[in-house]
């Protein structure tokens, strides 16, 4: 018998069961396979808890509103099956993902033919890709744009990721490790599934929460620059910035939940800063991973990342 693949090792929760992943299956009628209907939220774990449950499962209880799926179970069960299938999978740091789809129906894309939301939590030991703290980001800036709030609202985390797929086959094939994605004005938006902040003097910028999907680790580094983590008088500013701001800026980063805190190497082939990870880059690196390894985490940042 062959290996299974790593990624699905151990077991999965899907409806409050707990199934090993390798064979754990939702119908081919599920309307999140068949028409991205459907939420979900990726969670960092560490010493066998979640980071930030509460925020996360607010904001997947903001994206289940707004679609108006009815979550099948409440946030304590999540919290608890989350908890169990980190001990049944012996996982003291990985990653959770937490989907709820619309559920199965006549495969029409009507929504009103779906009416038992379906529930998966599955876990990985690792992120996707296990950067070297010293590797910078290099990103190209692509033609295709970040979702505007007119056609798909971007504080919806969505099974709909099209567009920022896209965008990454932009990236790479310009030899990028990843895409820049604009809004509709050509403002800086995010990348598919990180948030950015440059540096200029002790100025932090960040693109406004209402055009993007306003994560997490965001709001995480949000609240640690206000506790002084990125040095004494530095600031931050939730500002619309163009391209200009990114090359001209002294340090930039990317931050989410697999990404941890990155920094930007290059943008379209030109130098940010001296293309080394820069003084507050480091800083906050340094106090996100000092956090994420306290044993006692504060789970809520104080700036909500939904
Ligand atoms: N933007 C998008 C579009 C994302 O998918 C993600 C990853 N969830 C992020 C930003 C970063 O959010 P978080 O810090 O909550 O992981």
């Amino acid at each position: 018998m062959s290996e299974i693949a790593e990624y699905k090792r151990g077991f999965a929760c899907v409806d409050g069961e707990f199934v090993p992943a390798a064979t754990a299956s939702v119908s081919i009628f599920d309307h999140s396979f068949l028409y991205g209907d459907g939420v979900f939220e990726s969670i960092i774990c560490r010493n066998g808890k979640p980071f930030a449950l509460r925020p996360h499962l607010d904001r997947l209880w903001a994206s289940c509103r707004y679609l108006q799926i009815t979550p099948p179970f409440d946030q304590e069960q999540i919290s608890a099956f989350i908890t169990e299938l980190l001990h049944r999978n012996e996982l003291s740091e990985g990653y959770v993902r937490v989907v709820i789809s619309r559920g199965e129906g006549y495969p029409v894309s009507d929504p009103r033919r779906a009416r038992n939301p379906t529930l998966v939590i599955s876990v990985q030991g690792s992120a996707a890709t296990e950067r070297s703290s010293d590797l910078g980001v290099k990103l190209a800036i692509a033609s295709t744009r970040r979702t505007p709030p007119i056609c798909l609202e971007p504080r919806v985390k969505s099974n709909n990721y099209l567009n920022h797929i896209v965008a990454k086959l932009e990236a790479i094939a310009a030899g990028a490790d990843d895409a820049l994605m604009l809004d509709l004005d050509g403002n800086i938006a995010e990348l598919p599934v990180a948030n950015i902040f440059v540096r200029h003097g002790d100025v932090l910028s960040t693109p406004p929460s209402n055009g993007i999907l306003a994560g997490i680790t965001r709001a995480t580094i949000l609240r640690l620059v206000a506790e002084g983590a990125a040095g004494p008088g530095m600031r931050v500013a939730e500002r619309v910035m163009a391209a200009y701001d990114l090359f001209t800026a002294e340090e930039a980063f990317i931050v989410g939940t697999g990404t941890g805190v990155a920094f930007v190497e290059s943008i379209d082939g030109r130098r940010i800063g001296d293309g080394a990870a820069g003084p507050v880059t480091k800083r906050l690196m340094d106090a996100y991973t000092e956090l994420l390894a306290r044993d006692e985490f504060d789970s809520q940042p104080t700036t909500q990342g939904a």
